[in-house]
C-alpha cells in the first residue's frame, strides 16, 4: 500500500491529505499532521475525497467529437481530436482574428496548467481571451487589494487565527465553505474566550449564530456598515493617526466622505441597529489586533471591489496589518484561485501580478517567454466572454476544468452562447455536466489525485500535489493536453517551430520553474522556491525569494507597501444599492449559498452518497411567516422566477432569514433541478471594476405551483 501526499481539491483553505493507494486504486485519505493548514484534520468533504476517484461510466474517458451539431459524439483517438481541434481553432483565426477565440479555465487547475494555457492565449495565438471562472469567485478581492494596498496579496495568515483578539467575518459562511478554518476559529474562542467574534452575513448560518455579535445587514449593505464602523473609529478616537500619517494617503477625502455615515444612517440603510454598529467599530478598533475573514458575501456584487476596499479601509485606519493576528484575509473558494491570480492567467492579469495594460509589463512577459509582444486589446471576462460568444463576435471557445452551463449567471444566455458557438471544445474529468453536453469536441482529463503539480491557498501558501494513481481510459493531465493542442494548432498557423519551442515540456517541473522565473524581483518573488525546496521543507508561503531560508507569513509589517508611493491608499467607498431591489412585481430577495457537504457544482461530491446525507435534494427556504402569508406549506411545490429564468422545487420553512428573503443553495444545477439550474434566476450584472457577476442575490417572486 502506497502513502502520496496531496492537498484537498475543494475550497481554498488547502488542507493537506495523505492519499493511500495500492498503485491503481485510491484505497483511502487522511489529513495530513504535517500540513499548516490543517495540521490532520480533515472536514466531511475532504474526508470523503477517497469515494470520488472513480473510473466508470462517470468520468470522461476517451476522446470523442462531432462532424457538425446535431449528430452524436462518437470516439476517437486524441490525434483526431487534437488535429480537428487545432485545424478548426486554425481556421477561425484566420478567417477572423486572434480574439476571435476564447480560453475559459478554472480555479481548480493546478499551477501548471494554468500556466500552459496562459501561454497558448496570448503567446503562440495572441489573444488576451483568457479568463477562468475565478472571475465567479475573487476577482473583487484581487482589485481591493490593488486598489488600497497597491497589489494583489493577502497580507495575513491562518496563524493569526490564534493570535487575533477579534475575529470580523464579513459575507462568509466558513462553519459550512471552510470548515477546517472554522474550527481553528472555535479552538481560538475556546483557549481565549475573550476573543470577540463579528459576524456580518444577511442570514444566521452556523457560522452567525457562533459570533457574539452577528449584524444580519441587508443584502448588499456592506460598504455602508463598513462606512459606518469607521466614522464611529475616527469620532470615537479609535483609529491609528500615526500609522496613517506614515503609511497610508488618501485618508482626508475618505474622511470627508464617512462623517455622514453616521451609526444613525447606517443602521437604517443595513437594517441592524445603532448600537451593533457602534458595538462592532468598538470591539474592531479596542482589540489591538483584529483578523477579518471574508469570502463571497463581499466577491459576488457589482459592487465588490468597493466592498473588499472599505473594510480593507478599516484596518488601515486602526493600523491592524501586518501585525501578529491583525489584517485583511479573503478566501478564496476554489483550491487554487491564488495559483491562478499569480499566473495572470485571466484577462485582467499578467505573470507574476503584471498589468495586461501596462506596455513594459507585456514587454517584460515577452521576453520571459521568448515571443516578439504579447496582445494589447483587452480581453474578454467571463461574463463578456460568453456574451461576445452569443453575439459570434467569439467563434471557437475552449472550456477546461469547469461547468459554465451550470455556474455562470444568467443561463439562458450562456446556453445560448454554447448553442450559437462554431465550436465548443470541453476539457473535462467528469462525464454528464451541462457544459459537456454543448462539446463539440469531449476531451478526457486528469483530476485529483491523478496528476502533479503545485496548488496556492488563501494565505498565498503553495504546496506541491502529487499524483497518487494513474488516470483512467486515455485521460491526461491538463498541462499536457493544452500544450499538445498548442504544437498542433502552431503548425496549423504556420508557426510550427515556435509552438515546439514555446510547448516544449516534458513534465510539470518545468513548467514551474519557468512560472517561479516570471516572479523574480516582483512582490510574490518565489524563485527560492523548487519542487525540491516544497517537497523537502513542505508548504512555503510567498515571497520566497532565491537565498531565503523559509516562507513570508505575514506582509507589510514594516509599513512599506508595493505601491508607486509604498503608502497604502484609503479608498473613498460609498454605499451603492445592489443591482435588484424587490419591488411590488419581484417581492423576494433571493441569497444564495454553500450547504456544508457539495462543493460548487457537485460534479465531484455529487459522487459520494454519505455527502447527500446532510441535504438529501434541493429546496428554497423562506421564512415561516411568509409562508403563512401565502398560504404554503412547507413541503409545498413553488414556482420562484426571476426577470430571466424559473424554477419549480419544495419550499420549507427557515427562521434564520428575515421575511422577505429566500435561499437557494448554489449547488444545483439542471441535473437536479428543473429548468437551467439555480443560475437560471440569477443576473449577470457586473462589478464595474473587477467584472465579477452579482451571484449573491437577486429579485424573484415565488408562487404555489
Ligand atoms: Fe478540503 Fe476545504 Fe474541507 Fe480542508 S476545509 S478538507 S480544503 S474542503
Amino acid at each position: 500500500m502506497a502513502e502520496t501526499k496531496s492537498i484537498c481539491c475543494y475550497c481554498g483553505t488547502g488542507c493537506g491529505v495523505i492519499v493511500t493507494s495500492d498503485g491503481a486504486r485510491v484505497t483511502g485519505v487522511r489529513g495530513d499532521p504535517d500540513h499548516p493548514a490543517n495540521r490532520g484534520r480533515l472536514c466531511t468533504k475532504g474526508a470523503n475525497l477517497h469515494l470520488t476517484v472513480r473510473s466508470d461510466a462517470t468520468r470522461v474517458l476517451q476522446p470523442e467529437l462531432r462532424p457538425s451539431r446535431g449528430l452524436e459524439r462518437r470516439a476517437c483517438g486524441w490525434d483526431e481530436a487534437l488535429d480537428t481541434a487545432a485545424e478548426r481553432f486554425a481556421a477561425v483565426i484566420r478567417e477572423h482574428g486572434p480574439d476571435s477565440v476564447a480560453f475559459y479555465v478554472s480555479g481548480q487547475l493546478l499551477t501548471e496548467d494554468y500556466h500552459v494555457f496562459n501561454k497558448l492565449a496570448r503567446g503562440l495565438v495572441g489573444t488576451n481571451n483568457i479568463d477562468s471562472n475565478s472571475r465567479l469567485c475573487m476577482s473583487s478581492a484581487v482589485v481591493g487589494y490593488k486598489t488600497t494596498l497597491g497589489s494583489d496579496a493577502p497580507p495575513a495568515c491562518y496563524d493569526d487565527i490564534e493570535q487575533a483578539k477579534c475575529i470580523f467575518i464579513a459575507g462568509a459562511n466558513p462553519a459550512f465553505a471552510h470548515p477546517i478554518l472554522f474550527r481553528r476559529v472555535e479552538a481560538a474562542k475556546k483557549s481565549n474566550p475573550d476573543l470577540k467574534l463579528i459576524v456580518v452575513d444577511p442570514r444566521r448560518t452556523d457560522t452567525a449564530a457562533s459570533a457574539d455579535l452577528h449584524l444580519a445587514i441587508l443584502p448588499g449593505t456592506d460598504v455602508a456598515l463598513f462606512n459606518g464602523m469607521l466614522h464611529v473609529l475616527l469620532w470615537d478616537g479609535l483609529a491609528d493617526f500615526e500609522f496613517i500619517r506614515a503609511h497610508t494617503e488618501g485618508f482626508d477625502a475618505l474622511k470627508a466622505t464617512v462623517r455622514e455615515y453616521t451609526p444613525k444612517m447606517v443602521a437604517q440603510i443595513c437594517g441592524v441597529t445603532e448600537a451593533q454598529v457602534v458595538q462592532a467599530a468598538q470591539w474592531f478598533g479596542q482589540s489591538g489586533a483584529t483578523l477579518s475573514l471574508y469570502c463571497q458575501g463581499l466577491n459576488q456584487s457589482t459592487h465588490g471591489t468597493d466592498n473588499n476596499a472599505a473594510l480593507i479601509n478599516l484596518h488601515l485606519a486602526t493600523g491592524q496589518i501586518g501585525k501578529p493576528g491583525a489584517g485583511p484575509l479573503s478566501l478564496t473558494g476554489q483550491p487554487n484561485a491564488m495559483g491562478g491570480r499569480e499566473v495572470g492567467a485571466m484577462a485582467t492579469l499578467l505573470p507574476g501580478h503584471r498589468d495586461p495594460a501596462n506596455v513594459e509589463h507585456r514587454a517584460e512577459v515577452a521576453q520571459l517567454w521568448d515571443v516578439p509582444s504579447l496582445p494589447e486589446r483587452p480581453g474578454k471576462t467571463a461574463v463578456e466572454m460568453f456574451e461576445a460568444v452569443r453575439s459570434g463576435e467569439i467563434k471557437a471557445i475552449w472550456i477546461a476544468c469547469t461547468n459554465p452551463a451550470q455556474s455562470l449567471p444568467h443561463q439562458q444566455l450562456v446556453r445560448e452562447a454554447l448553442e450559437q458557438a462554431e465550436l465548443v471544445v470541453v476539457q473535462e474529468a467528469f462525464a454528464g455536466t451541462e457544459t459537456a453536453a454543448y462539446a463539440d469536441i469531449l476531451l478526457p482529463a486528469a483530476t485529483w489525485p491523478e496528476k502533479e503539480g503545485c496548488m496556492t491557498n488563501s494565505e498565498r501558501c503553495i504546496g506541491r500535489v502529487s499524483a497518487a494513481v494513474p488516470p483512467p481510459g486515455k485521460a491526461r493531465a491538463d498541462w499536457e493536453i493544452a500544450a499538445d493542442f498548442a504544437r498542433r494548432l502552431g503548425a496549423c498557423l504556420g508557426k510550427g517551430d515556435l509552438a515546439r519551442r514555446l510547448f516544449y515540456y516534458e513534465h510539470a517541473q518545468q513548467i514551474f520553474d519557468e512560472h517561479r522565473a516570471a516572479t523574480r524581483g516582483r512582490d510574490l518573488d518565489m524563485t527560492g522556491l523548487s519542487y525540491a525546496v516544497l517537497e523537502s521543507q513542505g508548504p512555503q508561503q510567498w515571497p520566497y525569494p532565491q537565498g531565503a531560508q523559509a516562507g513570508t507569513a505575514r506582509l507589510y509589517g514594516d509599513g512599506v507597501f508595493p505601491s508607486s508611493s509604498r503608502r497604502a491608499r484609503f479608498a473613498d467607498t460609498r454605499y451603492r444599492p445592489a443591482a435588484e431591489q424587490a419591488d411590488a412585481r419581484y417581492p423576494f430577495t433571493l441569497l444564495t449559498g454553500r450547504l456544508r457537504d457539495q462543493w460548487h457544482g457537485m460534479s465531484r461530491t455529487g459522487l459520494a452518497a454519505r455527502l447527500w446525507n446532510h441535504v438529501e435534494a434541493p429546496l428554497l427556504e423562506m421564512h415561516p411567516l411568509d409562508l403563512e402569508r401565502r398560504g404554503l406549506k412547507a413541503g409545498a411545490l413553488v414556482r420562484i422566477r426571476s426577470r430571466r429564468g424559473e424554477l419549480v422545487l419544495p419550499v420549507q420553512a427557515c427562521a434564520d432569514l428575515r421575511p422577505g428573503q429566500v435561499f437557494l443553495p448554489m449547488h444545483w444545477g439542471s441535473r437536479f433541478l428543473s429548468g437551467q439550474g439555480v443560475n437560471a434566476l440569477t443576473t449577470n450584472a457586473c462589478d464595474p471594476q473587477s467584472h465579477q457577476p452579482e451571484l449573491k442575490h437577486a429579485a424573484v417572486q415565488v408562487e404555489a405551483v
